[in-house]
């Protein structure tokens, strides 16, 4: 079971009429010119249209460009007046496997959180999984989000195959999936926050990493799944584990992902542990560098932001679950400022949203609340949701940005109901405003997500499993129905 099958291609689609936001400028850290944009035509992200169409063809954008479109024979026509194109917002940061834990432990900062958590994630197998996974993406598909970065560190002993469950359901889900296949090796009895009985040893862990690369990944231009290695954290897992884990990636040609500076202990747990502060730590351990993209970033000092910018280390900005867990605010602005590729998550059940249009919005309200209301433009909100995240998930030549010749995946937003049809800009009313109706999302060209209706599943359906799924696990764990 190597990566997956292209979409099927069917007829040409056209989107005719609509406001056309390209964030074609920002593959080379042009998001770091926070200059608001000289008219709403040209944005400082990219090549905007007030009034322009979109064709699709074959699984790519054929066509992007100003005024009405080409006529083409035996063609579909979305009408788009009204709507802003976009592309498909990517998740850099994702655990879909904790989606039936939301609402868990709401009063707690992260330690307190993950250890009231892990204990019923250790109950989960690959049915519980599958439903939580199905029932995650299907949130993030009506919020825009046209390709997911899942972070699945949860492997119980004698579990299953989890991983799998995830795979499938962004199959049938028909999203795009960077499956960051995590690990845990420090458990209770080593002095870690994990029952033993989701832990593994190094050399098991590298194997099993391996076997699924070679199972799943999938490099091509096409791919609709691609695996990166993704230990926990550094905290979580020794430094054997993080280092044979990047060698193992660097061999294998795939990503590298972690969560890092989340916390506001983890300078000091690195001190005390190896001598050195996190970012140090990282650098020495060979996590720090292009192919690798980091999970919140919260608690970096100026030193640490230039490392990272200097490395070309992604950040994946999770503004909503560090809001929700009370962990801070991301420097943001100082990172775009020092060249690092940062891109937008949504976590995972510390953030019950589960919507990825609404970050957004938070990542422009957090920047503000800490850097002032010049820190973050609606611009360059939505570029972190598109390209920075591609950049981050090293998939930027082929998804981020509505150019000819990448993957046709596209949202196109309805701005003309009452929550933005007063507002003259687009990105402004997007990024501003309340979620946007989802008038259309392609993956690859394939209609996902239609006037506001997921094509690909039932969400009352989904609901009703999810709800069965949770309360099967609060069960299994012992916990109050
Ligand atoms: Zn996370």
């Amino acid at each position: 079971m190597t990566g997956s099958p292209r979409p099927a291609s069917g007829r040409p689609l056209i989107i005719d009429g609509c406001a056309v936001a390209t964030v074609d400028g920002t593959a080379d850290g042009i998001l770091a010119a926070a200059a608001p944009p000289a008219s709403p035509q040209t944005g400082s992200i990219g090549t905007e249209y007030q009034r322009g169409h979109l064709v699709l063809d074959r699984g790519r954008i054929a066509v992007v460009g100003p005024g009405p479109a080409p006529a083409i024979a035996g063609a579909r026509v979305v009408d788009g007046t009204g709507c802003l194109a976009t592309p498909g917002l990517i998740a850099a940061h994702q655990h879909l496997f904790q989606r039936l834990t939301r609402g868990l432990a709401a009063q707690r900062g992260l330690a307190g959180w993950l250890a009231a958590a892990y204990p019923v994630w250790s109950h989960l197998d690959p049915g519980l999984t599958g439903v939580a996974a199905r029932a995650g993406l299907a949130a993030l598909a009506l919020s825009g989000c046209t390709t997911v970065a899942d972070h699945h560190y949860l492997f119980p002993r004698d579990g299953g195959d989890l991983l799998a469950a995830v795979v499938a359901a962004a199959r049938a889900t028909g999203l795009r999936l960077h499956c960051a296949r995590g690990s845990l090796d420090l458990g209770e009895s080593a002095g870690g926050l994990p029952p033993d009985r989701i832990v593994a040893g190094p050399d098991e862990i590298l194997a099993a990493t391996e076997r699924d690369i070679d199972r799943f990944h999938d490099p091509g231009p096409d791919s609709m799944l691609r695996v990166a290695v993704a230990p926990s954290a550094p905290a979580a897992v020794s430094e054997e584990l993080l280092r044979e884990s990047a060698g193992l990636a660097r061999r294998k040609g795939v990503r590298l992902h972690t969560h890092a500076a989340e916390g506001d202990d983890e300078d000091a747990v690195c001190r005390a542990r190896h001598g050195r502060p996190l970012i140090e730590y990282l650098d020495a351990a060979g996590w720090l560098g292009p192919d690798v993209w980091l999970a919140h970033g919260v608690h970096l000092d100026a030193a640490a932001v230039a490392r990272v910018g200097r490395t070309g280390t992604g950040v994946a900005h999770c503004p909503s679950s560090n809001a929700r867990l009370g962990a801070g605010i991301a420097p943001v602005a100082g990172l775009i400022a020092s060249g690092a590729p940062v891109g937008l998550g949504t976590d995972g059940a510390a953030n019950e949203h589960g919507g990825l249009a609404a970050e957004l919005r938070q990542a422009l309200l957090a920047a503000r609340a800490r850097g002032g209301p010049a820190a973050l433009t609606a611009r360059q909100a939505l570029a972190l949701g598109t390209m920075g995240s591609a950049r981050c998930l090293g998939w930027s030549a082929e998804l981020g940005s509505l150019e000819a010749g990448k993957q046709a995946d596209v949202a196109l937003w309805r701005l003309d109901g009452l929550g933005h049809a007063d507002m003259a800009d687009p990105v402004t009313a997007l990024v501003f405003g309340p979620p946007a109706p989802l008038e259309l999302l392609t993956v690859g060209g394939q209609p996902v997500v239609s006037r506001s209706e997921l094509r690909t599943a039932d969400p009352v359906t989904l609901a009703a499993q999810a709800r069965a799924a949770a309360a099967d696990l609060r069960r299994r764990a012992g916990l109050a129905l």
